[in-house]
């Protein structure tokens, strides 16, 4: 099939890469200059493991092309994917400005009959206002249909699960629209749950707030772990092995963030309330993770006695492993709260050190996790990355003025940390 997949982030260069390998001929489009011409000599901007290799074949088959102009991919292509950002506004309504300036150029660029496929995580109703955009660039109705195809990919394993997804989503108002996703995907042999517009984007929001509920739930059960004695990970596990409860995102630690939950919550609330309900369930959601992170932050803080002249190593920096992305990072909450308090950061993360130095060019970022515990007074473990699990953990507690260590996602066994001369604590126990 001929396709265009309008956006290149996380989501969209995964989905294009993905179905050009598939043998569709797939054209990837952004605004943004620096990551058309960086897509174009097959560099991904983005960390996300398995995509430079695919962008690499897709290129060199010609099966994927990159540009960047929204009119010639819609003129080349049958299915045009929107998959830009949809961040949250001031006020937590999801910024819909993004998908509306791409519906306008699509609606401007429609010559012959084209499906046009949201996959931009969005509120109830932003299909119809979709269609509606296009509509007003006078296109005929018979020339186009909008279909709702949310995407459920986890940053970090975003190839894996876009080619063996749990089920496939396609919301649809004409019947042939929705046939022509379901050939589209015909080979991944995937679950495909076809229904029309309205619930396909309420699954998504529903999706990711029964979610952050679940993690909610469990840290919030964390801590009354730490007030009773109990062990919150033996009662996850206990929890868990329930088939109707299920083990997974019952992992109690620092909370939720990244770049999807905080706003599909958010989104799922004010887009409730705008239609007449208050989901105050999803608001306590909300609140129990804010404040998971600042509990903690106040632990080490009493444990140190304040951090005015102390220095703090944070072990990650990104939302969770194996991405780059910092959107709603943990980290960032850390660094503000000790360096307002007068405290000093050191940090250390795989790859997303760039992103954070950023906006935070006063920490000391160092370029191995050794060298963290250099003259540190704590160190805060905030992403569970693979490489810290086997780390030496003598060799970490050597160099520390005072070897305190702060698990924020229960990655150590506390004997072993402690054998190794750490003094350790964690979340939930
Ligand atoms: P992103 O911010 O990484 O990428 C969006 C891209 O769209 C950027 O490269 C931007 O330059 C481009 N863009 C913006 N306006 C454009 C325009 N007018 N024309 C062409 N390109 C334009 O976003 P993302 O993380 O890929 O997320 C995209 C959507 O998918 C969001 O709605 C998000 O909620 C949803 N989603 C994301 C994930 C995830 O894990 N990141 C998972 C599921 C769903």
């Amino acid at each position: 099939m001929h396709i265009a997949v309008i956006g290149t982030g996380y989501v969209g260069l995964v989905t294009g890469v993905v179905l050009a390998e598939l043998g569709n001929n797939v054209i990837c489009v952004d605004k943004d200059p620096r990551k058309v011409e960086m897509l174009q000599d097959g560099v991904p901007p983005i960390y996300e493991p398995g995509v430079e290799e695919m962008l690499k074949r897709g290129l060199k088959s010609r099966h994927l092309r990159i540009s960047d102009s929204i009119e010639f991919a819609v003129s080349q292509s049958e299915v045009v994917f929107i998959a830009v950002g949809t961040p949250p506004a001031e006020d937590g309504t999801p910024d819909l400005t993004a998908v509306r300036a791409v519906a306008t150029e699509i609606g401007k660029s429609i010559r012959h009959y084209t499906v046009v496929v949201n996959k931009s995580t969005v509120p109830v109703g932003a299909g119809d206002m979709v269609e509606q955009i296009i509509l007003e660039q006078g296109v005929d109705r018979a020339m186009f249909d909008v279909v709702s195809n949310p995407e459920f990919l986890r940053e970090g394993s975003a190839i894996h699960d876009t080619l063996h997804p749990d089920r496939i989503v396609i919301g649809a108002k004409s019947r042939e629209a929705a046939v022509k996703l379901v050939e589209l995907y015909a080979s991944l042999e995937a679950p495909m749950i076809v229904t029309d517009l309205n619930s396909a984007e309420l699954i998504k929001y529903g999706a990711n707030s029964f979610l952050a509920m679940k993690i909610s739930f469990i840290n919030a059960l964390s801590r009354v772990c730490e007030l009773s004695g109990a062990n919150v990970a033996d009662v996850a596990r206990g929890m868990g092995t329930d088939g109707r409860i299920g083990r997974q995102f019952l992992s109690a630690g620092l909370g939720w963030g990244g770049s999807c939950f905080p706003k599909d919550v958010q989104g799922m609330v004010k887009t409730a309330e705008r239609l007449g309900y208050d989901f105050g369930l999803l608001k306590e959601v909300i609140s129990i993770n804010e404040d998971q992170t600042l509990h903690f932050i106040r632990r080490v803080e009493a444990r140190l006695g304040g951090f005015q002249g102390k220095k703090i190593g944070l072990m990650g920096l990104a939302f969770k492993p194996n991405t780059d992305d910092i959107r709603d990072a943990k980290s960032l909450v850390m660094i503000e709260k000790i360096m307002a308090k007068g405290g000093k950061v050191a940090a250390y993360d795989p790859v997303a050190t760039e992103n954070v130095r950023e906006l935070y060019p006063n920490v000391e970022y160092v370029e191995n996790v050794y060298d963290l515990s250099d003259s540190a007074d704590c160190l805060i473990l905030v992403t569970e990355w693979n490489e810290f699990k086997q780390l030496d953990l003598e060799r970490l507690s050597a160099c520390m003025k005072e070897p305190v260590l702060f698990d924020g996602r229960r990655v150590y066994a506390k004997d072993a940390a402690e054998r190794a001369g750490f003094e350790y604590y964690t979340i939930g126990s």
